[in-house]
């Protein structure tokens, strides 16, 4: 069987005591086993990040960004290979595959212009004399946490900010789809970047708490389910350090009476199935306004969700292939039943789906349900499978309160043709995230992402400047040269003193 090991610099590490499986989701069986690492390798790869930090630090920033100009050159030559094995590991058509690597190589684009981002503030005559600068220096060694559900772009979201900002970054991916993000860190060194600066440790619970509580270890990102990004916020605040941690969500879709309902089931069918549902951003509610509104949709929505066609993950013709792991199946199952126990009316049935020639697969088919009400738990709780509700609002306000009470925060979007009552909603919905006609508002690099409520906790966002804030602290320097030459008491021609050069505070008389 195919070992997965760590990624870290000089080798030297003791055989792994613990391993996962890793599946192959199309055909429901093991592909490889991946080292679970406890806090021994985690130290040395603490240590060579120590070692290896402070001289990537002294790299000019344009030099940095060289590394990330190869990079993505190299990523994008080994396209096809890559988008093979993630979609092997994880169960998403290789389209998808494709669309999880490139959104983060477009994180890695943004950090080709890490030097102008970088640059500082400066006020010149702060005071007489005086002059305010700052600067923006790299914490040292961060850490990043990742989710299974995007093994390529969320490690690069991470560590291409990071490092381009001059920190060392050991990355912690997900023990379910480890591969790609190994891979990923080998094609950094081959860009140049020194050994050290980027590892790869595997493992779990026991991983992420030696990250946690590692002392030399300044700044954390996390993304994955609610509970575990709340318990890593707590616990790494708790060690000191900066944390930012990204959780789950529910995103709901408002369609209101004048959307083009052709469109919306289209976009629909996309973002609340595709990936398997399996996507933070995906939008497993759909919220008509007016029962008119849901009637059509919901004649709509049902031949069209009946169209979708579910196939292994390289079959070019399928909207979307298995789920991760057996587990998975069983709890996205599970909900669906919740929901029939809940009352809710179960229109389209996935359970019990199979694919001829994969019968141990994990495929689930698409599930569509009618009449969820907000006190459901199956209506409160991330499912994260292919499964649509519908939630049937009398009104606007209604449609602007469900997700603005709703626990998660991620993102929202609303379909219409009324420019007014899209701005209305985009101003007062409490999400972070929001779409107008655009059902997965996942906002491009130079933006930031990041949601409200559960679905984030810490106060900054992932990528664009926000990132950058993230793994930089920053350093004001006030300063002033006072002119040493000048006699005590003034000069006879009634030039500069030293008594005209004592320090006053600048914004004083
Ligand atoms: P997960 O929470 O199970 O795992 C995330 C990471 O935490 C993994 O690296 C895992 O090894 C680690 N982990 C698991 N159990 C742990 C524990 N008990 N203690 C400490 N660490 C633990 O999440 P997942 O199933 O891999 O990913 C899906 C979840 O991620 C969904 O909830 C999805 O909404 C969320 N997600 C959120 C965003 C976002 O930006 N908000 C993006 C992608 C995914």
């Amino acid at each position: 069987m195919r070992i997965i090991d760590h990624f870290v610099a000089g080798g030297g590490l003791a055989p792994a005591s613990r391993h996962g499986d890793v599946f192959d989701p199309n055909l429901g069986e093991v592909q490889a086993h991946v080292a679970l690492g406890d806090k021994a390798v985690l130290d040395a790869a603490v240590r060579n990040a120590l070692d290896a930090q402070p001289k990537w630090a002294a790299v000019n920033p344009q030099r940095r960004a060289r590394v990330m100009f190869r990079f993505k050159e190299l990523v994008e030559r080994e396209m096809d290979a890559l988008a093979r094995t993630l979609s092997s590991e994880h169960g998403k058509v290789l389209a998808d595959a494709k669309g999880d690597i490139q959104r983060g190589l477009e994180v890695i684009e943004f950090c080709c212009g890490i030097p102008h981002v970088l640059k500082g503030e400066y006020t010149q005559g702060a005071g007489p004399g005086i002059d305010v600068y700052s600067m923006r220096q790299p914490l040292g060694i961060g850490a990043g946490i990742t989710p299974f559900n995007f093994p390529a772009m969320i490690p690069m979201w991470m560590f291409g900010v990071a490092i381009a900002c001059g920190n060392a970054f050991i990355l912690k991916p997900s023990e379910r789809d480890p591969s790609v993000p190994v891979r990923l860190a080998e094609l950094m060194l081959e860009a140049g970047l020194p050994e050290g600066v980027l590892q790869v440790v595997h493992g779990d619970k026991e991983m992420v708490d030696a990250i946690l509580d590692h002392p030399a270890i300044a700044a954390v990102s996390f993304v994955g389910s609610s509970d575990i990004a709340h318990y890593v916020y707590r616990r790494g605040v708790d060690a000191g350090k900066r944390v930012q941690a990204m959780g789950g969500a529910k995103n709901h879709g408002i369609v209101m009476p004048d959307a083009d309902m052709d469109q919306v089931v289209a976009d629909l069918a996309g973002a609340a199935f595709g990936s398997a549902g399996e996507r933070c951003m995906a939008l497993p509610v759909v919220v008509p306004v007016g029962e008119k509104t849901a009637d059509t949709l919901r004649d709509k929505l049902v031949p069209a969700i009946e169209a979708l066609r579910v196939g292994v993950s390289t079959d070019e013709q399928a909207h979307y292939g298995p789920v991760v792991n057996a587990a998975h199946k069983q709890r996205v199952e599970n909900w669906i039943q919740t929901g029939v126990d809940e009352g809710a009316e179960l229109v389209v049935d996935g359970r019990g789906f199979t694919l001829q020639g994969h019968e141990k697969g994990f495929f689930i088919g698409p599930t569509l349900f009618d009449r969820m009400t907000p006190e459901m738990t199956s209506y409160q709780e991330e499912i994260f499978g292919p499964v649509l509700q519908i939630v049937r609002a009398l009104d606007f306000e209604t449609a602007v309160r469900l997700p603005s009470q709703h626990q998660y925060g991620n993102g929202v979007a609303i379909f219409t043709r009324n420019g007014h009552a899209a701005r209305e909603f985009a101003a007062r919905v409490n999400v972070g995230m929001v779409g107008i006609n655009v059902p997965i508002p996942v906002p491009v690099a130079y933006h930031t992402f990041g949601g409200w409520k559960r679905s984030a906790y810490g106060d900054v966002n992932q990528h664009g400047t926000e990132g950058v804030r993230f793994w930089t602290r920053v350093k004001t320097v006030t300063q002033r040269w006072p002119d040493g030459s000048a006699l005590p008491g003034g000069s006879e021609d009634g030039g500069p003193s030293r008594i005209q050069d004592a320090f006053v505070i600048p914004t004083m008389g």
